[in-house]
């Protein structure tokens, strides 16, 4: 019996080509060392499984939602493969800069890559963000959802951290193999921590915060799966949010799940970083998402109107944009470009949302909502870029549309497929709001959309145009084909309007801002116009005096303005923002011209503005009569319970 039994191990160990092919897609092991950020420096140490042969490894160029090719191989650095204790040559790709070629010698099973990142932003010396495809390093040319990886993350001791990656618990950390010997791996100063096995798809959309000040609050105890506010900051009393926006942010919970009723996600993470150096970003993730703001972002009630979407936003794209998402927009892997003709839905759907649940959580409240849209559709009204371009032109467009030079932004049109979205949206809203007597709305669009297949772990499902034509047409009967061609396809020389008016309201200019723009020009918020000349002389001029864009057809204009130049002085004063204003209030109804002059390069000229109607800021106001469907769209859905 004894011998027979040990006859069976010999023969079960004879079967270990099997149990070798398993070890070829055994998960890459990845260790990322945070302990250095402070430094602008993240090390990794990555265990890939290999056969022997040529190999090419690849590191991540089109990053998910960032709707451009913006991996950051240029930082990667210190690149060492060593196999066995050897080091190994590699060779950059000629054509892909990418793709690393190395030959794995005979015999070795397993390839080790240690690289280190230059992180120059979202670090400060209390605080660390990683978005993996600063350090990730996989084969080559298979779906990046098919490749099995284990990551472990290293930081300073005592720091918290904030990841929907499912921790397993902490670990010793792997030795440095770089060229660089010295000690910059773990020791006591660090804590090493191991999450499950995941893929490489899923791994780049998980990102991690940690920091030194951190606070993890769960949310909405009553709603699952599970949700959690992670918060770092530089300061010790900022990861504390006053209770009244953490309210705000358990009710944003509440209206998501009421209002998408179904979830893509085993649990959710609303990541925040609060800090003036780390630098502002909002990316979404299927199971979290990276919010980064200025340290007081929510520390008042003005300093949060700027930022008042920006979580709403962001866990919206959880539905729309990962869960559903553009089937040119969705690649298999990272090197191929992603395709931005529907981020008319991607993102004006969700700028659509995104407002709409921020108002409905209290993060702001139903007249700033309007305050905000106003300025919105009025800056698309006045874009004469609209004349030549489509909104799907911005779309397609969006990986060179980003950033860029504001000179003429009216003229060359920017990612309007934003804003240019949120407004379609409003209009199908409050169409089937019409066409149903306010019976059926966008909501139930959203349900069907959205909630195809029922709740479900992260996964990504790509969508057509037809598939939204014919969700539209279940909710409501109407030619939504010839609707989406007629607001996106063509040009349109007029913003659509057509959602407010429905909404009961109409844009209109008056001589004083809304509470809103005021509000937003006293914390000097980057949604705030500053000094708002745009609908009067049509410049955009900053404290300084320098003008970054003259508004097509406009007063500023017809003076041949010019983008670049420095006004010095307004009727004979040296310039200041409230100086130009008085210049506006002074020449209203008159015809007496304001006289500037102006620094251009090395020289000096004189221009007059020949503008007498005196100043304008966008509005909206009620329509009596009509039905307020706005106010409707963005009242609560939800209540909190009642506390015991
Ligand atoms: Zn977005």
């Amino acid at each position: 019996m004894a011998k027979l039994l040990r006859h069976t191990t010999l023969l079960l160990t004879a079967l270990l080509p099997a149990a070798a092919a398993v070890a070829q897609t055994a998960p890459i092991q990845i260790t990322a060392d945070l302990s250095e950020g402070a430094r602008h420096l993240y090390h990794a140490e990555i265990e890939i499984p290999v056969k022997p042969g040529p190999v090419t490894l690849i590191t991540p160029k089109w990053i998910p939602g960032n709707h451009r090719p913006t991996g950051p191989v240029d930082d990667i650095t210190g690149v060492v493969f060593t196999a066995n204790g050897k080091v190994l040559p590699w060779r950059r790709d000629n054509e892909d800069l990418y793709e690393f070629h190395v030959t794995v010698p005979v015999g070795v099973t397993t390839l080790h890559a240690h690289l280190d990142t230059i992180a120059p932003a979202r670090v400060t010396t209390k605080m660390a963000v990683l978005e993996w495809e600063k350090l990730l390093l996989y084969p080559a040319n298979m779906p990046v959802k098919d490749i099995a990886i284990q990551p472990s993350l290293t930081v300073p001791a005592g720091w918290g951290t904030g990841t929907a990656l499912e921790p397993i618990g902490p670990v010793a950390a792997p030795v440095n193999t770089g060229i660089d010997e010295r000690d910059h791996t773990a020791d006591a100063s660090t804590v090493t921590t191991k999450y499950a096995v995941t893929t490489v798809e899923q791994l780049e959309d998980s990102p991690v915060i940690t920091g030194q000040y951190f606070h993890e609050f769960a949310l909405a105890p009553e709603i699952s799966p599970k949700h959690y506010l992670d918060v770092v900051s530089d300061e010790p009393d900022d990861s504390n949010v006053r209770p009244q926006t953490l309210a705000e942010v358990n009710n944003l919970v509440r209206e998501a799940d009421a209002e998408y009723k179904s979830h893509h996600y085993n649990t959710y993470h609303l990541l925040l970083t609060l800090s003036d150096v780390a630098g502002g970003e909002g990316l979404e993730h299927g199971q979290s998402s990276d919010n980064g703001i200025g340290e007081k972002g929510f520390a008042d009630d003005a300093h949060q109107l700027g930022e008042a979407d920006l979580l709403a936003h962001e866990f919206t794209h959880s539905w729309n944009g990962k869960y559903r998402r553009p089937a040119r927009l969705y690649q298999d892997t990272f090197a191929k470009m992603q395709q931005g003709d529907l981020l008319w839905v991607y993102e004006g759907m969700t700028q659509y949302l995104g407002n709409v649940l921020a108002a409905r959580s209290g993060l702001k409240n139903q007249e700033q909502y309007r305050d905000l849209l106003a300025l919105s559709a009025a800056n698309l009204d006045s874009k004469v870029g609209r004349e030549w371009r489509s909104t799907e032109d911005t779309a397609i467009a969006a990986s060179i549309l980003r950033g860029g030079n504001p000179m003429w932004s009216n003229w060359k049109r920017g990612q309007d497929y934003y804003q240019e979205g949120e407004l379609f949206w409003l209009d199908a809203d409050t169409l089937i709001r019409k066409l149903t007597n306010n019976q059926k709305s966008l909501d139930d669009f959203e349900a069907i959309f959205l909630g195809k297949g029922g709740n479900t772990g992260p996964t990504i499902v790509p969508y057509e145009r037809p598939e939204l034509i014919s969700d539209l047409n279940q909710v409501v009967a109407y030619d939504w084909a010839a609707f989406l061609h007629d607001h996106i396809d063509n040009v349109n020389p007029r913003a659509d309007l057509a959602g407010i008016e429905q909404g009961g309201y109409k844009l209109v200019y008056k001589d004083t801002p809304s509470k809103s723009e005021k509000t937003l020009a006293s914390v000097g918020s980057r949604r705030g116009a500053g000094i708002d000349v745009w609908y009067s002389l049509g410049l955009r001029v900053n404290g300084e005096g320098v003008i970054s864009d003259v508004r097509w057809s406009s007063p500023a204009d017809d003076a041949k303005l010019a983008p670049g130049q420095k006004i010095y002085a307004v009727n004979g004063q040296v310039f200041s923002g409230d100086k130009l204003i008085a210049a506006i209030r002074k020449a209203k109804g008159t015809s007496e011209s304001i006289h500037l002059i102006l620094q251009q390069d090395g020289f000096v000229t004189l221009a007059d503005l020949n503008y007498h109607d005196g100043e304008r800021y966008p509005v909206l106001v009620r329509v009596d009569g009509t039905p307020d469907y706005l106010d409707d769209i963005t009242k609560p859905r939800t209540t909190p319970p009642a506390t015991k």
